[in-house]
């Protein structure tokens, strides 16, 4: 846990947030500012600063996310129309560099 981490302190619950689901590995929390209807976080709960460093780390913990996402997505009404983004690096948008994976749906998204 990185106590100057934003990510790190919603897993360990001293910041609010939206919890929609929560897995062994990972917790799902609503965007605070959406970018589409439906905009779900998957945060892996241990801390790497992005999703490349999470992979090279732990294939349990990446595919904890994804299983996740799936389950968020069926949750939500969009498991057959949604986008999986990753960014990394602010030079992408990557604004927290604690490991993330946008989930977004529930309207017509726009090719990129
Ligand atoms: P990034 O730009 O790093 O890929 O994504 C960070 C995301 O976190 C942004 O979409 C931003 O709206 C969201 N965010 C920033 N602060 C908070 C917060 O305190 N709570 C929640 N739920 N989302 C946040
Ligand atoms: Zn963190």
């Amino acid at each position: 846990m990185t106590t100057d981490c934003l990510f790190c302190r919603i897993v360990a619950g001293e910041v609010p947030a939206a919890r929609v689901a929560e897995s062994e590995r990972s917790i799902a929390i609503r965007d605070i500012n959406p970018a589409a209807p439906v905009h779900v976080l998957v945060v892996p709960k241990r801390h790497e600063p992005d999703v490349g460093a999470l992979a090279s780390s732990s294939t349990e913990d990446l595919a904890d996310a994804f299983a996740l996402i799936a389950e968020v997505a069926r949750q939500e009404g969009i498991a057959t129309d949604h986008r999986i983004v990753a960014n990394t690096g602010s030079g992408a948008g990557q604004t927290i560099f604690h490991a993330h994976l946008h989930v977004l749906g529930g309207k017509r998204l726009p090719e990129r």
